[in-house]
């Protein structure tokens, strides 16, 4: 198997967060209703998952995001290229470590 067919076998098993952030890919977050499409990194929205417990896998997560334009679910898929659009989610380690600690509480 070639290297590029092996990292778009990758890609396709990228159907979590875990696996974006290992294999670096990129996450795109396209909504049906207007058309937006973003494309971020998924290490922040991963921290934002793990703390308030949403599914990572992005069928799941999807329905806990909503589009500006309205009530839309966006849809969620792993990509091949650089992320471009601001973060969502928690960007840095120092304030997910601080909010974690704030909810043990
Ligand atoms: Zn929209």
């Amino acid at each position: 198997m070639t290297a590029d067919r092996n990292r778009r076998f990758q890609r396709a098993d990228a159907t979590d967060l875990d696996r974006m952030v290992s294999g670096q890919f990129s996450l795109e977050i396209a909504c049906k209703g207007c058309g937006k499409r973003l494309v971020v990194d998924p290490l922040p929205l991963l921290r934002l998952a793990v703390l308030k417990r949403w599914p990572r896998n992005i069928i799941q997560l999807g329905k806990h995001l909503r589009c500006r334009c309205g009530r839309n679910h966006p849809a969620l898929m792993a990509v091949d290229e650089a992320a471009v659009s601001p973060s969502i989610g928690i960007i840095d380690e120092g304030s997910f470590n601080a909010l974690k600690k704030r909810l043990r509480r």
